[in-house]
């Protein structure tokens, strides 16, 4: 065991037995302060805090005048302090009184000091306060000196985050890292929740800060490292963390922090100065944190992120935590806050505690966001920094509308949302209420309304909604949360299943949707430039007809008998379709051959959602059986806007005259051909945009099951002639009329819900 007899090993088992002193918070800070000025053989220490109006006020010191103590205040970025909170950066100078920033506050009796040294005192990467030590002579401070700086404020950040310092802390002045904070992220998911903050990946609490034995906390350190190489090693081998494209960047970037002498070095470097290994982790983690929380560009970003990441992983090595979060228990009013996650880990919390997930990351289309609007789980995505700013069990407020979160909200904001939530479980009710009546318009108008679903689990809504069957239901949902490709016996289970539970409502099958933004992590292929546009889908089906045939046949073999419909997505051209369907016909008397019963009825029908296909619908629909319109995709393309984007998939209304016109273009072709056609689209959902859908002439709206009872409220207030001649008057003509404002004016006078 190495033992020293001065320097900073010193100093931390001085604080630590000061901490287990019975004295108050203010002579504890007092001590704390003599103690490190005493260390660093410094004539002052002072240690300032920052509270919630940005104000750094100096809570102890030992060197200054002692008047000045609550009294002195600095704004941030004033003065050296104020530089040091806001950059998050220590700073040393050799003359202090001759920087250009130096603020003179003549109640300290500062001037006389030259040489200075201050650090951050950091928390979850942020700023909580400032520590300094200055000397009567010019010095500078050394690298040596800064490190065991930033080791005491570590303890101190400790320190200040327990209750005894709320008694020093006046009204009003908390500190800042608890203040309420809003985030304005993207609604992936509509609804509103509020509850308590479970953080996906729990961040490891750190309680011992002092090493007794530096040499056996070196020896954990870099036990602890090894260890999570190898696992991240076994992570690439077994791809048991989704080897797509996105995760394996991950992958590789936790691969070369792991391996980055710099990081370890600051680490080893940390436990030299007497820090316990997770302490001197979380120091290091910290520093990361602040630099990510003050990073504008996003790849560095990103890369900070999954340095932060990995030290959660190390933290939960050294201290034997494991991973295992899913099998906490959850409060029953859960909100998960997390970076980003894949569909099969929203799976595995339990559904019936958990209200809502916030992301940091994520996208409307990302297949966590699908798999939160079939379950109904309300979703915000985009909430920057997020994870940093909350703790396990904060009050969170998730409004999916709006794509906003409150963290630790005020009263005020609280009672807004209560009376919000209190509002739509009326009109949840009201619309329960609507469940047996059939979806006809006042003018005798008769709309058939359908579920969009994926997981079997969700098709119990059918019951809740009183939907007359499911319109579209994702069969990719299920590849994209299986660690590896479902075997035929796995999908035969699955679409009997989802047949049992529609029982006489008709199921629409839609093939398999893979590739693009539907990323399916055991089916590999290259990297493309453009992925929404390349080998994905029908596309990738015709290309590999194992995959396809497998597919048709467990389709076939549930249906056993039974009536079957079968969705043929991203079809972009005539020939394609044929082809599919030549495939499934085949499949139909290879079935026949070995003994199943072929289905009672089989439909095969085409997804118009690519526009080229818009001029050739006359070739297409005499081989159809049905049609339906995939609008998030066709307007993707008819407008050139990625639908996963954020800054551009809202730029274009997707009711605006081209796409109506559009939309009613294949209607009409439908109607002549006499062929059905469905709108699955999430267009179908919303009131304003089904009622621009019923106006062309759509009588099928198939929908995410919590849309149903609005769009019913709505058919069954709407007089829908006017509405029609209006729209299609507009559509007509060559003036601009806006479609929505126009819809919107006409819902006004029928007092319909916007
Ligand atoms: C669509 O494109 O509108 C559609 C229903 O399919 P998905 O959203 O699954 O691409
Ligand atoms: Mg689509």
């Amino acid at each position: 065991m190495t033992t020293k007899t001065s320097g900073p090993r010193v100093l931390l088992r001085q604080l630590r037995e000061t901490m287990a002193e019975q004295l108050g918070s203010q002579d504890r800070l007092d001590k704390i302060v003599d103690l490190i000025a005493m260390n660093m053989g410094a004539e002052v220490c002072s240690f300032y805090v920052l509270r919630d109006d940005g104000a750094l006020e100096l809570f102890a010191t030992h060197g200054l005048k002692p008047e000045a103590v609550h009294m002195t205040t600095l704004r941030l970025g004033e003065g050296l302090v104020g530089i040091i909170a806001v950059s998050a950066e220590p700073l040393a100078l050799q003359d202090a009184p001759a920087h250009p920033a130096f603020a003179y506050k003549p109640e300290t009796g500062e001037e006389r000091f030259h040489g200075f040294l201050g650090v951050p005192v950091l928390k979850a990467g942020q700023t909580l306060g400032v520590l300094v030590v200055q000397s009567t002579t010019k010095r500078t401070y050394g690298d040596d000196e800064t490190e065991a700086m930033l080791t005491t404020a570590t303890i101190l950040a400790e320190m200040l985050s327990t209750t005894e310092f709320d008694t020093l802390i006046k009204p009003g002045s908390d500190i800042d890292l608890r203040r309420p904070r809003t985030f304005e992220g993207n609604g992936f998911s509509e609804g509103i929740a509020l509850g308590q903050v479970v953080l996906h990946d729990p961040r490891v609490v750190v309680r011992n800060f002092v090493a007794d034995d530096t040499d056996a906390e070196k020896a954990r350190l870099e036990s602890s490292i090894e260890r999570m190489r190898m696992s991240i090693d076994d992570m690439f081998s077994h791809g048991d963390m989704q080897v797509s494209s996105d995760h394996r960047e991950i992958l590789e970037s936790y691969r070369m922090f792991a391996n980055d002498r710099g990081w370890l070095r600051r680490m080893l470097e940390a436990v030299e100065g007497g820090l316990t290994a997770e302490a001197a982790v979380e120091r290091v983690q910290n520093d990361t944190r602040a630099r990510m929380l003050r990073q504008t560009d996003q790849y560095i970003r990103e890369r900070l992120h999954d340095l932060d990441d990995l030290a959660n992983r190390l933290l939960r090595v050294l201290t034997g935590d494991g991973d295992g979060f899913l099998h906490r228990d959850l409060p029953d009013d859960a909100i998960v806050v997390a970076r980003n996650m894949g569909p099969a880990e929203l799976l595995e919390y339990d559904r019936a505690k958990l209200r809502g997930i916030v992301l940091e990351e994520g996208a409307t289309t990302a297949h966590v966001s699908i798999v939160a609007r079939s379950l109904g789980v309300v979703c915000v995505g985009q909430a920057d920094n997020i994870v940093s700013m909350s703790e396990s069990g904060d009050e969170i407020i998730v409004d999916g509308a709006e794509g906003v979160v409150h963290l630790r909200p005020t009263p005020d904001v609280e009672q807004i949302y209560v009376e919000k939530v209190r509002l739509s479980a009326k009109r949840q009710e009201q619309y329960a209420a609507l469940r047996d009546k059939p979806a006809v318009t006042r003018d005798g108008v008769r709309v058939s309304l359908l579920h969009n679903s994926g997981l079997v689990m969700d098709l119990h809504a059918l019951e809740e909604t009183g939907a007359e069957g499911v319109g579209l239901f994702r069969t990719e949902l299920q590849f994209m949360i299986a660690s590896k490709m479902p075997r035929l016996q796995e999908q035969v289970d699955l679409y009997r299943e989802a047949m049992d539970r529609c029982g006489d409502r008709p199921i629409v099958f839609r093939l398999l949707d893979i590739g693009g933004d539907k990323v399916v992590p055991y089916l590999r292929s290259a990297p493309e430039e453009n992925p929404a546009m390349g080998w994905r889908s029908l596309r990738l089906a015709l290309d590999r007809p194992g995959l396809l045939r497998t597919q048709v046949r467990a389709l076939l073999q549930a249906a056993n008998g039974r009536p079957l419909k079968i969705l043929v997505p991203m079809v972009t051209e005539t020939q394609e379709f044929l082809s599919c369907k030549h495939v499934v016909l085949r499949e139909v008397e290879r079935l026949a051959r070995s003994g199943f019963e072929r289905p009672k009825s089989l439909e095969i029908g085409a997804m118009i959602e690519v526009p080229s296909l818009l001029f050739e619908l006359e070739d297409l629909l005499p081989h159809c059986d049905f049609i339906s319109i995939g609008s998030n995709d066709l307007v993707q393309f008819l407008t050139a806007a990625d639908r996963a984007n954020p800054r551009v998939a809202s730029n274009y209304d997707p009711i605006a005259k081209p796409r109506l016109r559009a939309i009613r273009q294949i209607v009409r072709a439908a109607d002549a051909h006499h062929v059905p056609l469905t709108m699955c689209g999430e267009l179908a959902g919303h009131p304003v945009e089904a009622l621009a859908l019923l106006a062309v002439g759509m009588r099928r709206l198939s929908m995410g099951p919590s849309s149903i009872g609005q769009v019913k409220h709505m058919v069954l207030e709407t007089d829908l002639g006017p509405v029609a001649d209006a729209v299609n008057a507009a559509l007509d003509g060559s003036e601009q009329v806006n479609i929505r404002s126009l819809l919107t004016d006409m819902v006004g006078k029928q007092s319909l819900p916007a």
